[in-house]
Order: structure tokens, then C-alpha cells, then sequence
């Protein structure tokens, strides 16, 4: 039947289940809600062709731990400052495209996914009790536990803004700030806490001799990033693992810390942050033969699993839980999100038609990074090589850790419903 906007309907309905809202999973819900209504997807790169022309029913159901969408890549800064806090974190009853009766949020954990029988078992988090969630298709994009200071602890807003609050304050108050670990969020927290904080001592502790020495980028990369911290006044210590923290009572009742070095040299600081990547992914929920040796979900390159489960055509993982190559980045998982939308698209179709589904192929992803270093950033892309600058930031991230690109990017509010 043709609607009012001379869109066809098709005749029956679909659940889909999207494990994680945020950037993945977020851009899997709204791409396929744009796709469902027979609109171009949001993120229009990637399709050809004029809008589809039916309408598919479907009711998509989020489950999240947070009660909110939470611009996680600002955290080196949010944590550390008030106003970007308040931005950061935006509670999905609040988001305006996600207030249709045809999205659902949960806030919980999911514990078991049974992909047999097509249901997720959730932990609701105010009522404790355990939902159980029929689904059609099924996107997991919880992504790696990371602890904090990397990420917040807290799951409610409110919360999250007192946590911000007592971290600037220790961060403010301390004679000294150390960050142990000098990956990409080491050397984020360093160079924005410097930032915020002109007048504070920090000091930047890594065990290899090259900053970023996990990742698969250039040394120049690494270099660049060294000199850029140095410049912003970051004191840093390569070559070095910290191998005693002992905490101190100096004068006046001030806690401080005392750190002893793999040269044995000891350095007193008023506070201690790790940045020492612990990501465990959060697959602990589905079966053992969808994951591989370290807990990523094993995807064909149309993000199916490809595991050997029943149905496993109608699961897709995106973004960090997907087995993927490449730098673990919020654009890929975006990227991904959207891809899945994409192809459960084309499914539901094929599935209402009887026709064969005509399924989206990611490529590999090549090593890719953009750091925000306070006033400058540095990224690496292999076209591009090596940039820094001022203006790279802006352009970037611009004034806010690119939260209002990634955040009207993903759920603009004008394309609300
Ligand atoms: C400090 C920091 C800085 C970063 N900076 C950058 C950057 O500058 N540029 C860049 O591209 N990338 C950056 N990254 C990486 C980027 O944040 C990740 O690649 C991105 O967050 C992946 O998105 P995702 O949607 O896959 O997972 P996530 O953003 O991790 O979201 C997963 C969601 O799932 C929820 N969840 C987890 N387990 C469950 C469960 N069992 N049940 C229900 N819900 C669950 C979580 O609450 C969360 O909301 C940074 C990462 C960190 C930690």
C-alpha cells in the first residue's frame, strides 16, 4: 500500500536489538531508522541510488549500561573540566531522535545472548530483575571495558558530573599530577591537563623508549607527539617503568605519592593517573564460538558473525568488538554502524521479496589516528602521512572534542523524527 508520501509499505515487521548506544551502536539504530522510513541513511556515503521505496516496519530496542549517549574520546578533557562534562554526556530520553514509540532504551547489561532461540537476557538496572529481549536481528556494540581514569565509572549522569567534579578538583589541588602509560590516552591526558591547568607540574612516565610504542604508526608519529607535549610544557619519561608507588604524609597533612623507577630514581608527585590500557572486550555475554582468542566477535567483511552459530546471519557486531584490523577508532565504529544498518536493510527487503540480499563489504582499515594534544593536534592517515598544528585541531575536533560533530552527526536533532 502506497503511504502519504507514495512509499510502500511491506506487510510484516521486524525487532532489532542494538547492544551498546553509542557511536556503533547508535549509528546502527538511526541509519537503519532513517532506511526503514524509505530516507536516505544520515550517513549517505556508501549508498547509491534514490531512497528506498517501502516502508519497513521495525522497533528497535537500545540496551545500555549508561543512562545516556557519552562522548567517550573527550574524556582526557571532560574528566578534568566542568563545562565539557556537561556536554559530554546527553541521557537518550533527552536525545530528540530517539523519542519515537518505535525506539525502546533499556538501561541494563546484557548477560546472555541465546542466538538459537533469538533472545538477549538483560540485568535491568533500576529494577535488578532480568529482561528477556525477542529480536529479529541482533547489533552487539558494547565495545572494551576500560577502566578509569580512562573512562568514567559512573553509569547515571548525575553521577558522572560529581565524578568530573571531585577529578578536576584533585587534579587542581594536587602538587603535581603524574600520568603512568603513554599511549593514545596518556598522551591526550597529559597534554590536556596541561591545558586546563597551565600552573600544574605534569609529568608523563612511559616504559618504552617511542610514546604510542602499541600502535602500528610511523616513529615520526611518535616523535611529533614528544616534541608537542614538550612544548606545552609536559615534562617527559621514556625508557621508564614505574615499579613502586608508595603513598607519603607529607607537611600539612597533604597526601602525596612517591614513585620508584626502573633506574631507581624516585619522583614525589600530589597525584597519580594510570593510562595504562587494560580493554577487555564486553562479549562475555555471547557464545564462545562467535569469539576469537581474545574476545572479539569474528565477522565476515559484511559485519554477520561468522562464527559457527545458528541464525548467524542475523547478528552483526560493530565498531571496537568487531574483529577488525586497524586503529580502534569511534569514526570506524560509526563507519561500521552504518554499514550493518545498511545491510540489515537489504536483508529485511530480501526477506519480505524472496530475492537474494545484495550485502555492503567493508575493507580493511588502514592506521589511522588524530590526537587532540591541548592547543595542537597530530594525525597520521597513510595518504597524508604525518600533520600537526593549531588548525588541524580545529578542523578535527574542533572547540569541543569533536562532540558536536560526532553527537549531530550521529543523532541530529533536526532530522528527528
Ligand atoms: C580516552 C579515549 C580517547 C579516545 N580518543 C579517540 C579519538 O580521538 N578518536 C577516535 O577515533 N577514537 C578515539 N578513541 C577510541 C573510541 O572511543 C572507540 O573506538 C569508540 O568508543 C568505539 O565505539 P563503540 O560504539 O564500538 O564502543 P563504545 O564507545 O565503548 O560504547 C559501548 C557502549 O556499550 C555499553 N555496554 C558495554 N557493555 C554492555 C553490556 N553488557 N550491556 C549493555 N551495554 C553495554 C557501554 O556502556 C557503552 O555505552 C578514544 C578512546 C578513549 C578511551
Amino acid at each position: 500500500m502506497p503511504s502519504n508520501d507514495g512509499v510502500l509499505a511491506v506487510a510484516r515487521s521486524f525487532r532489532v536489538l542494538v547492544i551498546g548506544g553509542s557511536y556503533g551502536g547508535l549509528s546502527a539504530a538511526l541509519n537503519l531508522w532513517d532506511l526503514s522510513r524509505g530516507r536516505l541513511p544520515r550517513f549517505n556515503y556508501a549508498y547509491e541510488g534514490p531512497p528506498p521505496a517501502h516502508r519497513i516496519p521495525i522497533q528497535t530496542t537500545i540496551v545500555d549500561e549508561r543512562d545516556g549517549y557519552y562522548h567517550l574520546i573527550g574524556t582526557p578533557k571532560s574528566l578534568a573540566c566542568e563545562k565539557m562534562a556537561t556536554e559530554s554526556w546527553t541521557r537518550f530520553q533527552d536525545i530528540p531522535a530517539l523519542k519515537s514509540p518505535n525506539f525502546k532504551i533499556i538501561q541494563g547489561s546484557v548477560s546472555k545472548v541465546d542466538c538459537a532461540a533469538k533472545v538477549a537476557h538483560i540485568t535491568d538496572t533500576t529494577t535488578k530483575s532480568t529482561i528477556t529481549e525477542p529480536y529479529d536481528y541482533l547489533i552487539v556494540a558494547s565495545g572494551l571495558r576500560r577502566e578509569y581514569p580512562t573512562v568514567p565509572e559512573s553509569l547515571q549522569r548525575d553521577d558522572f558530573l560529581e565524578e568530573a567534579r571531585k577529578h578536576a578538583e584533585n587534579v587542581r589541588n594536587a602538587q603535581g599530577v603524574v600520568i603512568v602509560g603513554g599511549g593514545a590516552v596518556g598522551v591526550e591526558m597529559a597534554a590536556e591537563l596541561k591545558m586546563l591547568e597551565p600552573q600544574q607540574k605534569v609529568t608523563l612516565i612511559h616504559s618504552r623508549s617511542r610514546l604510542l610504542s602499541s600502535e602500528p604508526l610511523p616513529d615520526e608519529v611518535a616523535k611529533r607527539v614528544c616534541s608537542i607535549l614538550q612544548e606545552e610544557g609536559v615534562e617527559v619519561i621514556l625508557g621508564q617503568r614505574v615499579i613502586d608507588t608508595t603513598a607519603v604524609d607529607a607537611e600539612a597533612g597533604q597526601r602525596m605519592w612517591r614513585l620508584t623507577l626502573g633506574d631507581r630514581q624516585q619522583i614525589m608527585t600530589g597525584h597519580v593517573l594510570s593510562a595504562i590500557s587494560r580493554c577487555v572486550p564486553t562479549s562475555t555475554y555471547l557464545p564462545a564460538q562467535t569469539l576469537d582468542k581474545e574476545g572479539y566477535v569474528k565477522v565476515h567483511s559484511s559485519l554477520q558473525f561468522s562464527g559457527d552459530i545458528p541464525n548467524s546471519e542475523h547478528h552483526y557486531a560493530v565498531g571496537d568488538l568487531a574483529a577488525w584490523p586497524g586503529i580502534k577508532r569511534c569514526g570506524g565504529a560509526m563507519h561500521m554502524g552504518h554499514y550493518a544498518a545498511l545491510n540489515i536493510h537489504q536483508q529485511m527487503l530480501a526477506e519480505c521479496s524472496g530475492e537474494k540480499p545484495s550485502l555492503t563489504t567493508l575493507n580493511p582499515s588502514p592506521a589511522v589516528i588524530g590526537l587532540a594534544l591541548g592547543t595542537k593536534a597530530v594525525s597520521y592517515t597513510p595518504d597524508e602521512g604525518t600533520r600537526h598544528g593549531e588548525e588541524l585541531l580545529v578542523s578535527l575536533f574542533g572547540e569541543d572534542m569533536a562532540n558536536t560533530s560526532k553527537f549531530t552527526e550521529t543523532i541530529p536533532s533536526v532530522q528527528a523524527i
